[in-house]
């Protein structure tokens, strides 16, 4: 498959690029990429033109933007086990569709993906069905049950890239300052799902005004940052690589932000919903807008924002957690957690770049290069001779999301129904190319 794409406007943060041009695939790879300045006055450089016999598909790109793939560094594929939720191949699907290429699974699955003859099932599996490249989170510790380290080495060598209890948080201190010895000694990190279960234990919803008007228990925002200040304190003792996952609240992004500058090795991600929803959209028993952590207040969202803008979060990522309908059709308290995100979590990004809270290329590099860097994956994009991984997005296009229209079998979303901006056009993944 040959194509040219003519006028986008490309931002790479690998590369650092962040101008005008034109980019040409041929069999599945980057052939020439060719950029130009976007300043008024500046110098009309050089065009790809394609030969006239040459069987080659031009794209206009004009007023359109490119960008590498997207990694999501936290998804939920449910397979093996849960196949009624998400399979490897609609979870995979629903990436490319959002404009991801990379997506990096979460091991809560039946059986726990707690041993390499897991990871070696989802690898393979990823490669035979996968609309994009999976790479498999392998557990702390054995059935995420908190009590014995799982075989990080063996998994590591079969393909994990990052080890966590997400669902299933490291409750033992102990436990928790091994897998961060561990995580040095192998050069991975540990990302910590941070709740402190006897805080949060049967709450469904931020503590606060609404929990209390809707009769429903709340998790207080210290059930979050008691055990983030806890794991950059093992991650100072240790020396070991924490990766704070799905961050929710203002007081974690201070501990955060603290811990950085105090030279601590800690990154941090957040999620599309922790900076465009609040609380409220849990009133009505809305148990699509039930996750986990939950949504908090308007104050939580800003400081999100603010920890997003100055660096202190360096990842967006979706916790793509996938649900059946009957399942999040029960009453609120015993609906299960989770938000579908992989298809609405670049346009709720979007967002952010129209607010000014970030540059484009800010956002772009928090879902690139940041995540790339933290997991030590070899992204090139736009390098000659590299895989064509990108997506070709109109961030002018206004859509609505339908939740029944979403190709991912979980179809729990508060967004059903809102009128988003910016959508992706195009997605090249695993040499092959996506249109929407
Ligand atoms: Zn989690």
């Amino acid at each position: 498959m040959n194509v040219l794409i003519k006028n986008g406007h490309i931002v790479d943060p690998y590369q650092g690029i962040d101008e005008a041009g034109d980019i040409l695939i041929e069999d599945s790879k980057i052939k020439e990429v060719k950029t130009r300045s976007t300043q008024p006055g500046a110098e009309i450089a050089e065009q790809i033109s394609k030969s006239e016999d040459a069987d080659i598909r031009t794209i206009d790109a004009s007023g359109l933007l490119i960008v590498p793939g997207l990694i999501d560094m936290h998804v939920h594929l449910r397979e093996p086990g849960y196949e009624y939720k998400e399979t490897i191949r609609t979870g995979t699907l629903a990436a490319v569709k959002g404009g991801f290429t990379t997506v990096c699974c979460m091991p809560n699955t039946n059986p726990v993906n707690d041993h390499a003859s897991v990871t070696e099932f989802i690898i393979r599996k990823a490669k035979q069905e996968g609309y994009c490249t999976v790479y498999p989170i392998g557990a702390i510790t054995k059935g995420q049950r908190g009590e014995e380290l799982a075989e990080i080495g063996t998994m590591k060598n079969e393909g994990c890239i990052a080890f966590s209890d997400d669902g299933q948080p490291v409750m033992n201190s102990t436990m928790m300052r091994r897998a961060l010895e561990y995580s040095k000694a192998f050069n991975v990190p540990v990302i910590s799902h941070s709740e402190d279960l006897t805080l949060s234990e049967g709450g469904v919803m931020n503590e606060g005004l609404i929990s209390v008007t809707l009769g429903l228990r709340g998790i207080p925002a210290e059930a979050e940052q008691i055990m983030i200040f806890r794991d950059i304190l093992l991650a100072e003792l240790t020396g070991g690589r924490l990766h704070i996952a799905h961050i929710s609240t203002a007081g974690s992004v201070n501990l955060v932000r603290d811990a950085k500058k105090r030279g601590i090795n800690v990154t941090a991600e957040t999620c599309p919903h922790y900076f465009s929803i609040t609380e409220d959209a849990v009133k009505g028993y809305n148990a699509n807008a039930k996750v986990n952590p939950p949504l908090r207040t308007g104050r939580d969202v800003e400081a999100i924002k603010e920890g997003l803008r100055d660096g202190t979060i360096d990842v967006i990522a979706t916790d793509h957690a996938p649900h059946h309908v009957d399942e999040k059709s029960r009453p609120f308290d015993t609906a299960p957690f989770g938000i579908s995100g992989l298809e609405t979590a670049l346009s709720l990004s979007l967002g952010l770049v129209r607010e000014g809270v970030l540059t484009k290329n800010q956002l772009i590099e928090k879902m690139t290069l940041n995540p790339a860097r933290i997991l030590g994956l070899d992204k090139s994009a736009f390098r000659t001779g590299s895989e064509a991984e990108l997506v070709v997005i109109d961030e002018n296009k206004e859509h609505e999301v339908k939740a029944e229209m979403f190709v991912s079998k979980g179809k729990n979303t508060p967004f059903d129904g809102w009128l988003l901006k910016g959508v992706p056009l195009m997605t090249f993944s695993k040499g092959k190319l996506y249109e929407w």
